[in-house]
């Protein structure tokens, strides 16, 4: 059965029962009418942000499978919302898929898309279905509000804070360089890496811990690499930074395929976009007391792997000793 067979009356019905039977807060009212009501946020104010995956230039769907696809798309909106220190709540889907499109590819979409928002408290409230020519589009709004007091931004950091990033670096980047360059050898021992490409896990419990128990000053969850997001907590903050590469928290996932393709991993490392990891300055006071609290609470754990700097420039200081300018390596829109 294809989408052209179902219909979008039936499709949206189909998609509502899924919703009915997945876990996340209900709205007030939800999927089939007109519009969504959902309960008042906090009068701290509502977080909102659109992210969009677009089939060819976001996913393929020879290197995932529609579940690990819809898994994906729901993370990166809810990473967005974890990078301000929120808690998630609701997600919007606009969905494009070609009428040629088989019902059961948009039945896994969604359990991906339903699983991971469940897992996080977050109900699918609402959306819209198009036909779309070619090619599958998942865009995605995601509310929510801030955890603490207030949201945590880009802008914030202060000479001296600590900067820390949690979970692994690499692996998102590693796997895809798999998925490339070398699919033969995509065998259990690269599960990790591979995994990390395609399910990876938004930070909510980690941003929101950060947000309530301390004082970071600045953070930016990692979706263009690590290179480049340093670069935007910089620009925004009106600081520089000096990145220790050798403390670098390198997925070992992501070493096991740097060493098997020939690779840097700490180029894997710093240009790996998508990994949604927390990027985050902190008082230099603060800092261990943030990992032992993550520690603490079995959350992703955190490294501190650099500092603020007066100085507007983005060092690396490599393992040798020897400084340089960190440049932008990691996925920038528009450019080839
Ligand atoms: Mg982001």
């Amino acid at each position: 059965v294809t989408l052209e067979d179902l219909g979008e009356r039936a499709l949206i019905e189909r998609v509502r029962r899924r919703v009915a039977a997945a876990g996340g807060a209900p709205p007030v009212i939800g999927i089939g009418d007109d519009a969504a009501l959902v309960a008042p946020v906090s009068p701290r104010g509502m977080l909102v942000t659109v992210d969009a995956a677009l089939e060819g230039i976001h996913f393929r769907q020879d290197f995932s499978t529609p579940r690990e696809v819809g898994w994906k798309a729901a993370a990166g909106a809810l990473s967005d919302i974890a990078a301000m220190g929120g808690v998630a709540r609701h997600l919007f889907l606009t969905l494009g898929a070609p009428p040629r499109t088989r019902v059961e590819t948009i039945d896994a979409l969604l359990d991906g898309l339903l699983d991971l928002a469940g897992r996080h408290g977050v109900s699918l409230a609402g959306g819209d279905t198009i036909a779309s020519p070619e090619r599958i589009l998942l865009a995605l709004t995601a509310v929510g509000e801030p955890a603490g007091e207030r949201a945590i931004t880009r802008a914030g950091a202060r000479p001296g804070d600590a900067l820390l990033v949690t979970g692994t670096l690499g692996a998102s980047l590693a796997g895809l360089t798999l998925l490339r360059e070398a699919p033969a050898l995509a065998i259990p021992k690269f599960a990790a890496a591979l995994a990390r490409h395609r399910t990876p896990e938004p930070r909510l419990a980690e941003g929101a811990l950060l947000a309530t128990a301390f004082h970071p000053t600045a953070m930016i969850d990692v979706s263009d690499g690590l290179a480049t997001d340093v670069g935007h907590l910089a620009a925004e903050s009106a600081v520089g930074f000096r990145v220790d590469l050798a403390s670098l928290p390198i997925d070992d996932g992501a070493r096991a395929v740097a060493a098997a393709l020939g690779r840097d991993p700490i180029e894997f490392a710093l240009a790996s976009g998508e990994e949604y990891e927390l990027l985050f300055t902190a008082p230099r006071d603060e800092a261990d007391a943030i990992r032992e609290a993550l520690a603490r609470a079995a959350c992703a754990p955190a490294t501190i792997i650099g500092e603020a700097t007066a100085e507007r420039a983005v060092r690396a200081r490599a393992p040798s000793g020897r400084e340089r300018e960190l440049h932008p390596t990691g996925f920038e829109h528009f450019r080839g």
